[in-house]
């Protein structure tokens, strides 16, 4: 070894042994919310992005002396396992103590969207606090062992599914749709511009089949959850503005997530509680029928605007980025007419960022084929592609979409 690498070495071991012995960084504070009206422990972890994690449970627990699934009291102060720290005015890294790149990139996102979604009152870099939430430095891989939440109310049984569509399009009632998560369960009514209008949201994909999958660093991103996620937001949409929406693909258990990796799990249904079977042929039968089905029944009850919607993720090669575009059924003038609506309130709402270049053409699939009401088949983006991936794991992108896709659908019904 010459002197030079001694010398290196040397430098390389004193320099740890300083950063671990002088540089003391500790955390200033836990975060601490008072509890509202509708307040579990799992809502109230969600809705900080923190249920994904046991540790994070277990912290909450402890921190406030509380036995597991104790109920909360509305007007008391609870800590959250978000530790506070003081942000250097440089980086997150020398703030915290880590150099791990990732993890200060995910702690900056978080902060970023925790403040965007308005739950953090200012920017970390105005307040100078700095949110980590406590499994980023103590528990990092999301896990399944996860309280089951007691808030959401049950969802119907399959011979109820009737009463809780009739709901859906009337002005009056509870206005509880459990399909969307605990968060978003209740949903106003804002305006009955779509009143007596009709339609079929389809998620691709779902139950056997997670359709196409991305990758991600460590992790696996599923095209149905996605889609799923992005479908229930527009359903939303719709039945806040009076239409009849029926989400077709159904999951009881996830609702409107808020999170960047959702979970890839295959225990959906289609409407009416039917389980999808293994063939991929019988499954798309399976779905198509249903979707026929109502629209027969929805059409003897004199509804004449009736259309569906269906949401895929694509799958390209990695370096293949495209823009959202659609597909409708060869020879449909009305589904051509449909697409070339939505696809003008793409090119607008893009507008403001940037140029959109969406394509519309026809292609025979299955369930433009096969399925009766006027359709619009729908991809997301290239799975494959990270600048794509931005499209559908951040919350905000998804909710883009899914208003702007709702703004295209109130466009092309007038
Ligand atoms: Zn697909």
């Amino acid at each position: 070894m010459n002197r030079g690498l001694i010398i290196i070495c040397w430098l390389m071991i004193f320099t740890g042994i300083a950063k671990g012995d002088d540089v003391k960084i500790v955390f200033d504070k836990y975060y601490e919310v008072t509890a509202e009206k509708g307040d579990g422990i799992y809502s109230l972890l969600r809705k900080y992005e923190l249920d994904g994690f046991s540790c994070n449970f277990n912290q909450f627990y402890e921190l406030n002396n509380l036995k597991k699934n104790a109920p909360l009291f509305i007007g008391k102060k609870y800590t959250l396992p978000i530790l506070v720290y003081r942000f250097n005015g440089k980086t997150i890294r020398s703030t915290i103590g880590v150099d791990n790149w990732d993890l200060a990139v995910r702690i900056q996102d978080y902060n970023n969207r925790m403040f965007e979604a308005k739950i953090k009152p200012s920017a970390f870099r105005s307040d100078m606090e700095l949110w980590v939430p406590f499994h980023e430095l103590n528990c990092p891989d999301a896990d399944l062992k996860i309280p089951k939440p007691d808030e959401p109310p049950a969802e119907p049984e399959s011979g109820e599914l009737t009463a809780a569509m009739t709901t859906m399009n009337t002005t009056s009632g509870k206005r509880n749709f459990p399909i969307f998560g605990p968060k978003y369960a209740y949903t106003p009514l804002t305006s009955t511009k779509l009143k007596g209008k009709v339609f079929y949201i389809v998620a691709g994909h779902g139950g056997p089949d997670p359709g196409a999958i991305g990758k991600k660093g460590k992790y696996r991103l599923c095209e149905d959850e996605y889609a799923y996620d992005v479908a229930l937001r527009l359903c939303r949409n719709l039945i806040a503005h009076g239409a009849t929406a029926y989400m077709i693909n159904r999951d009881i258990n996830d609702g409107i997530r808020s999170e960047k990796y959702l979970e890839c799990d295959d225990d959906e249904v289609l409407w009416g509680n039917i389980e999808m079977v293994a063939s991929q042929r019988e499954r798309l039968f399976q779905r198509s029928n249903v979707i026929n089905a109502l629209w027969e029944s929805n059409k003897k009850k004199g509804v004449t605007d009736q259309k569906m919607i269906v949401i895929h993720v694509d799958s390209r090669t990695q370096g293949k980025q495209i823009d959202l575009f659609f597909y409708y059924k060869p020879g449909d003038e009305k589904g051509k007419e449909f697409a070339a609506h939505m696809q003008k309130t793409m090119k607008q709402k893009y507008a403001q960022y940037r140029d959109y270049h969406g394509t519309i053409s026809s292609r025979s699939l299955h369930m433009l084929r096969e399925t009766k009401p006027t359709s619009i088949y729908i991809e997301l983006g290239n799975i494959r592609n990270s600048r794509d991936q931005q499209r559908i794991l951040l919350e905000s992108n998804r909710r883009a979409l899914a208003n702007w896709l709702f703004e295209g659908l109130v466009n092309s019904a007038k």
